[in-house]
């Protein structure tokens, strides 16, 4: 099956879609942790009054071989449109096969279609071979003083979940010392930080550590 919608938080990049079974349990349960903190704090979660009211945020873990080819590395990602739910299950979380950025394709499979922007974490997994686990989250705060804590950002005129957004986040990789920080944002995207590191910590203390620089700025204006 295939579908193209163009709606914020709808998948508008080409999905290919196979129904299968969901992972076990414990292969999720790490990801699954984290995703935990990530919805009690806000960055991933579900709009009021913004995007339509859209879900927001998505979380990814490589799964083996960690030897697959450009374009076919595999990872578990939460499931298109479960922003809005606070306990995930198995049943939540689709398993990403393929991805093409140069024909917006995604190839899919599991109880559930895979997140909107499975594309930008399959991008940083061909980009960063070390890199299992990618995280992207929605902050306002995090996002707006992006430029004063450094992170790098991508350009502003690029949309999330377009083949343009792979070229920023090379362009990222090459340019600037992304891999370093693990940490960019994406300033086409109102909100949208994304962080990555070779464990769960790594990418969520990240995220943590950015999220409390940014919310010092509210702080002092007090
Ligand atoms: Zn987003």
């Amino acid at each position: 099956m295939v579908s193209n919608t163009n709606l914020e938080g709808i998948i508008k990049f080409k999905q290919e879609f196979r129904e299968g079974p969901a992972l076990d349990h414990e292969l999720l349960e790490e990801l699954n942790s984290w995703r935990r903190i990530f919805f009690r704090e806000g960055l991933i979660g579900q709009y009021k009054s913004k995007y339509n009211n859209a879900g927001y945020g998505n979380i990814s873990q490589r799964l083996e071989p960690f030897d697959a080819p450009t374009n076919k590395k595999r990872f578990v990602i939460t499931g298109s449109q479960t922003g809005h739910i606070q306990h995930l299950t198995p049943g939540h979380y689709a398993i990403v096969t393929e991805y093409h950025p140069e024909k917006n394709l995604v190839v899919s499979e599991g109880p559930i279609k895979a997140s909107s922007e499975s594309m930008t974490h399959g991008t940083i997994y061909d980009l960063a071979d070390w890199v299992r686990f990618v995280f992207h989250a929605h902050s306002a705060q995090m996002w707006a003083h992006a430029k004063e804590m450094e992170i790098p950002v991508t350009n502003g005129k690029v949309e999330y979940g377009t083949p343009e957004m792979a070229e920023e986040v090379l362009r990222l990789f090459s340019d600037t010392d992304v891999e370093e920080k693990k940490i960019f944002s994406m300033g086409g995207h109102e909100d949208g930080i994304f962080t990555f590191g070779r464990s769960s910590e790594e990418a969520g203390m990240t995220m943590m550590e950015y999220l409390g620089r940014a919310l010092a700025f509210y702080h002092s204006d007090k």
